[in-house]
């Protein structure tokens, strides 16, 4: 099967710009940032989304957070502040499928999420079917 971007660029085959990379993890500035300081950290091993993460997994997630922790500090924006975001599937906004946390930072971000007007009566909906 063909291999998508991210696993191009973790195998070396895509050209990016790697800022970090050891045997669990690899860490690239975003082609598209957001902020000054965008960068996306994968695992080493291909998983689809976070709904496919396992007990076995569990080492790869701790190194995506000690990475994101380091590299903040390499960046400077340890003590200014960042956010380390993953999208999950489509209303998540995942465009890529292999799972990746944005670290962002460099500028005083936004609100967190926008809201749609209806949330609540959304939320009323899901919880209802819950049950
Ligand atoms: P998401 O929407 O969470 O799946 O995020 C995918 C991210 O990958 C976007 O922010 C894109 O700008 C970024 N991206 C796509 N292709 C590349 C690439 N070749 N190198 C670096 N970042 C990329």
């Amino acid at each position: 099967m063909e291999k998508n971007i991210f696993e191009q660029i973790r195998d070396g085959d895509a050209k990016s710009d790697i800022v970090y990379k050891d045997e669990y993890v690899t860490a690239f500035h975003d082609i598209d940032p957001s902020a000054p300081i965008h960068i996306l950290i994968i695992p080493n091993k291909k998983i689809e989304t976070l709904n496919d993460i396992t007990e076995e997994d569990s080492i790869y997630l701790s190194k995506i957070l000690i990475s994101a922790k380091n590299i903040a500090k390499q960046f400077k924006i340890d003590n200014t502040g960042y956010r380390l975001i993953t999208n999950c599937n489509k209303d998540g906004g995942q465009e890529i499928e292999y799972l990746h946390f944005h670290l962002v930072g460099g500028v005083r971000l936004g609100k967190m999420i926008s809201l749609p007007k209806d949330s609540k009566k959304i939320l009323k909906k899901i919880l209802e079917s819950n049950n």
